[in-house]
């Protein structure tokens, strides 16, 4: 069925109202300064309350949801998230806390944020941590400035920043911000970092070498111990963007790879539901050398009681207002607590399994440019559908008909055509199932009447965006 639905604004009639207001309730509006009361909103819509709750509840349908089925955008992972997170973090105390409420009054969540650090510390084997940054590209971005500053107290000039061409774009983005100039490494064929081009370009002007495990070819980088070694050969640092940590959690220690600082994304890995920029947070853990560096303000345990400190004369700084993403952080320490040891470690299992599954299955289907070993995430290509002059695009569309959320495309940037899959450990064997049915009836599709595909999406309220015209000309108010 097809709806069409104007928007809020369009729909407004004057005079009708949501609510009643008796008279003589209305004596609260006496208490205001009457230069502060709007006798009219310019444009504000007026309609009855149950054409609100419709308006949104059909805007709500038009949505896919990970609540509907699965959603396998590759590097995103769009994992399921346990209800029992939203539970706890919508607990009252919680919803009601003040930042700027006495130390004595929120012990409770300062203990909370002092023990997922610990939590984290433990299962990454690093020294120290910072949730403060909020979202994973933010955690790189704190991170870098640690490392410059580092540097900088050393008397040291280090300009440049190591980026694999197959990492998520907001690596050079943050390496840029932070003031460092970086210099790409290409992969193999295998797809992974080509460490004799390492050698050639590491010195001592680099200051960081930022790998992504896995890289975002799903690929485990078997040397990378190799790699760390060459680079603290030199006297730089190997950092770890763990966005996608679900894949190796509670299985290998990102500290014993020797990776120096790290980020993990809670809203990817430690299930807090995320898209549409937010909410996200992107904790930074460090070796013990670094840690002087970390940002301000930090959690410190004295005589049995938490504080906060803001005295560390070597931080960064503050990053963020007060203490970062309380919602998240009290979700990630919920699921950790609730999956504990055993739990994590069948996540990374699963996830690992439901990639290679999917990737067993699509295989003879999809082409497939870098045979290496998948860990949670596997990336084929539309080279074989392009023949018939079908794109990664057509594809991801013409899933929507089939109910089901497309992948990544065109991501990593080193594919050319990517189709990046990531099921993640949440999705059962049938919903897998469903996902590898729709890809195998498009592939068959592609071949006898490709006209249908490329002309998708067929059933859905919104047909194709000129996303580029939504990017350049954003325009987020109704006038
Ligand atoms: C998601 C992701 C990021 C960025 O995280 P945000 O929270 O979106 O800023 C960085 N690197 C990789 C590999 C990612 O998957």
């Amino acid at each position: 069925m097809k709806v069409e639905e104007p928007l809020i604004f369009e729909k407004s009639k004057p005079g009708k109202i949501g609510i009643l207001i008796e008279e003589e309730e209305d004596s609260f509006l006496q208490e205001i300064d009457p230069t502060l009361l709007r006798e009219e909103i310019k444009g504000f819509p007026e309609l009855s309350e149950p054409e609100v709750i419709r308006h949104f509840h059909r805007l709500a349908r038009m949505n896919w949801a990970v609540t509907l089925g699965i959603y396998p955008l590759g590097s995103c992972t769009m994992k399921y998230n346990p209800v029992l997170n939203e539970e706890v973090a919508g607990l009252r105390g919680f919803l009601e806390l003040h930042p700027e409420q006495d130390m004595e009054d929120i012990q409770g969540i300062l203990e909370i944020y002092w023990r997922l650090e610990q939590l984290l510390l433990q299962l990454t084997g690093m020294d120290a941590a910072t949730l403060l940054p909020a979202a994973g590209a933010h955690g790189e971005l704190t991170a870098i400035m640690m490392v410059k500053k580092f540097f900088a107290e050393k008397g040291e000039n280090r300009e440049f920043v190591l980026i694999q061409d197959s990492a998520h774009g907001t690596n050079p983005a943050s390496a840029s911000i932070a003031g460092f100039k970086t210099r790409e490494i290409k992969s193999t064929r295998s797809g992974m970092l080509d460490v004799a081009a390492l050698e050639k370009v590491m010195d001592e002007k680099v200051a960081l070498m930022m790998m992504t495990v896995p890289n975002t070819l799903g690929i485990f980088e078997t040397q990378i111990v190799e790699i760390a070694e060459i680079v603290h050969s030199k006297g730089g640092f190997v950092y770890c963007d763990g966005a996608n940590f679900n894949s190796f959690v509670a299985k290998i220690l990102p500290s014993r790879m020797g990776i120096d600082l790290m980020h993990v994304n809670l809203h990817k890995t430690f299930s807090t539901p995320h898209g549409g920029g937010g909410p996200g947070a992107g904790p930074v853990l460090v070796k013990k050398e670094l840690e002087p560096f970390l940002p301000i303000p930090r959690i410190v345990k004295e005589d049995g009681k938490f504080k906060v400190s803001c005295d560390f004369p070597l931080s960064i700084g503050r990053i963020k207002s007060f203490f970062g993403q309380t919602a998240v952080i009290v979700r990630a320490l919920a699921y950790i607590l609730s999956m504990g040891g055993e739990g994590l470690k069948r996540v990374a299992e699963v996830c690992v399994l439901n990639a290679n599954y999917i990737r067993r299955m699509l295989e003879e289907f999809f082409y497939l440019p870098y045979k290496s070993d998948s860990l949670h995430e596997v990336v084929f290509s539309d080279k074989f559908q392009r023949e018939k002059g079908v794109t990664a695009m057509d594809i991801a569309k013409r899933l929507l008909d089939y109910g089901v959320h497309s992948p990544t495309v065109f991501f990593p940037l080193i594919v050319k055509g990517a189709l990046m899959i990531e099921p993640t450990e949440t999705e059962s064997k049938e919903e897998l199932d469903r996902f590898i049915e729709a890809m195998r009836k498009i592939a068959q599709e592609i071949e006898e009447n490709p006209e249908v595909v490329k002309t998708a999406p067929h059933s859905t309220p919104v047909k194709r965006c000129d996303e580029v015209l939504a990017a350049r000309r954003l325009k987020v108010r109704w006038e």
